[in-house]
């Protein structure tokens, strides 16, 4: 997998500068956000808050150097590409640690998905890069060329901070294409050690360039900026709708890749058991806090008292704990903020009449954002913790009444990110899948390895477009038809 393994204080945080046009920069007048480790709530480094003057430095240094970037061939810039991924495999373990430290996610998960799998993406966009089509005459004699669209404003949240940078950032450079990102405030760190990156591989001054700073300062001028020709977004739908917006308005794709409330249905053919594990395991990675996590099991209302059994005993078994401890399986939220978001919507259940295990403040802990994981029965399909996005360890159970009741109770959520489905038959889970409106449907657990390949991203409000493999190299991509020249083939 990564490098060698590290003792956390041997991470080198980086220190609070801008990296614009391939240099480096700390001006002194800047305000400085701190970023906190939500295990200690101790301030483990800080990141400068971006002014109009730093945001357009970056938007002129990727429109400069997008001409002589997009000129590259497409190998020259897989090759860099190649030595990124080389350099995320070698600095793995430190990237791991540093983005454990910042969001809370135990290193081991760390390990998988902010190191390794980060890196096979990189590695599989190489490879899909190298087999585009970039130019070919088309059955009607017409050329088609593949351009990129130009210059990128990347804007990423915290949950899968390495990962979501680097689904952008990949395709983005693989076409052609420049780059301003800003990372999220409570992981902008593993960003900016990206971009040391970026900067040993050899990838030229301009064409990527990050800032920092809050979402609704930094964030909000950027996006009104107009020196970006695509935005692409990950985070809450009501960010991802004012972007929508302000794209729109000026005729320029947007990607967004936004929430979910993603359904796990269990026919009654199902092995309850290894369905209702999976799922508790599913949902509850990174403390619950990821957009495709499976927050609602659907199970035969005959079945409901056991699969609760079931799940209640699996949320039990969590280790909480400090995410660099190998023995912890669940860290602490991502923030205070976060924290109080989940205690709310789980009081405000109880207070309904829902019957929720665990779901409080963990004992024991000095300091962190620790939430026990919580099982939630007994409540009504418009229950706002049935219908809304939570973000943390929260598992609802509902129950259905056979096939045709579970597709509607799965489709019965403005959210369209992912699916889990199980049955022992087949045709069944295979008529589940292609029932549910979401972007991606996994059968009777079938995970992992995930494929770094697999197209990622929204049916209805959960997005518009794909991340990964060629789905996600075309977001970047313009096509001209050029009629009259004719290659000779
Ligand atoms: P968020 O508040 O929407 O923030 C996402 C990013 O947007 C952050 O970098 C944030 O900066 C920035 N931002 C906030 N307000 C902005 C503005 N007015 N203009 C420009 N940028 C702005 O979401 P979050 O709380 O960080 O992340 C959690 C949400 O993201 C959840 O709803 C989750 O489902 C969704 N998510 C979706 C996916 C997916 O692939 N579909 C993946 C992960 C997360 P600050 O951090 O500085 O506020
Ligand atoms: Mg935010």
């Amino acid at each position: 997998m990564t490098g060698t393994e590290l003792a956390p204080d041997t991470v080198v945080v980086p220190d609070a500068r801008l990296y614009i046009d391939g240099r480096w920069s700390s001006p002194s007048d800047r305000e400085l956000v701190p970023v906190h480790n939500p295990a200690t709530e101790q301030v483990i480094g800080s990141v400068i808050e971006c002014t109009r003057a730093d945001i357009d430095a970056a938007f002129a240094a990727a429109r400069q150097a997008l001409g002589p970037w997009a000129a590259t061939t497409v190998e020259h810039r897989a090759e860099l590409l190649d030595a990124l991924a080389d350099a995320l495999h070698d600095r793995g373990e430190e990237l791991a640690v540093l983005a454990s430290m910042e969001i809370g996610m135990p290193l081991t998960e760390s390990r998988a998905v902010q190191a390794a799998f980060p890196e096979s993406v990189l590695r599989s966009i190489v490879d899909v890069a190298r087999t585009t089509r970039w130019e070919y005459d088309d059955e009607s004699g017409t050329t088609i060329v593949r351009e990129p669209v130009g210059v990128v404003l990347a804007i990423t949240p915290w949950n899968f901070p390495v990962h979501q940078i680097i689904a952008k950032l990949a395709p983005a450079l693989a076409t052609g294409c420049t780059v301003v990102l800003k990372p999220a405030e409570l992981t902008p760190l593993n960003a900016l050690f990206l971009a040391e990156l970026c900067d040993a591989a050899g990838i030229p001054a301009g064409v990527v360039n990050v800032v920092t700073g809050r979402g609704s300062t930094t964030g909000e001028m950027l996006v009104q900026s107009e020196g970006y020709d695509l935005v692409s977004f990950t985070g809450s739908l009501t960010v991802g709708k004012h972007i929508g917006q302000v794209a729109g308005g000026r005729v320029i794709r947007a990607t967004l890749e936004l929430g979910g409330k993603s359904p796990a249905v269990v026919l009654d053919d199902a092995d309850l058991e290894i369905a209702v594990r999976t799922t508790v395991r599913n949902c509850f990675t990174n403390a619950g806090q990821k957009c495709n996590a499976p927050t609602r099991l659907i199970v035969p209302d005959g079945e409901l008292a056991r699969a609760r059994e079931i799940a209640v005993a699996a949320a039990a078994s969590y280790v909480l704990g400090d995410p660099i401890d190998p023995s912890t399986t669940m860290g602490p939220l991502a923030s205070a903020a976060q924290r109080d978001k989940v205690l709310g919507y789980l009081d405000a259940a109880r207070a309904r009449g829902a019957t929720v295990a665990g779901g409080v403040r963990a004992d024991g802990f000095d300091a962190g954002y620790y939430v026990t994981p919580a099982i939630v029965t007994d409540v009504g399909e418009n229950d706002p913790v049935v219908t809304d996005e939570i973000f943390g360890p929260v598992l609802v159970l509902l129950g259905h009444q056979g096939f045709d009741d579970a597709v509607r109770i799965a489709n019965d959520t403005p959210y369209g990110l992912s699916a889990e489905v199980w049955s022992a038959d087949p045709a069944l889970a295979e008529a589940l899948a292609r029932h549910i409106a979401a972007g991606q449907v996994r059968i009777n657990g079938v995970r992992s390895p995930q494929p770094p390949v697999a197209p990622f991203g929204g049916y209805k409000a959960s997005g518009i477009g794909r991340e990964l493999g060629r789905f996600g190299l075309d977001e970047y991509l313009e096509t001209k038809a050029v009629l009259g020249l004719h290659h000779k083939s």
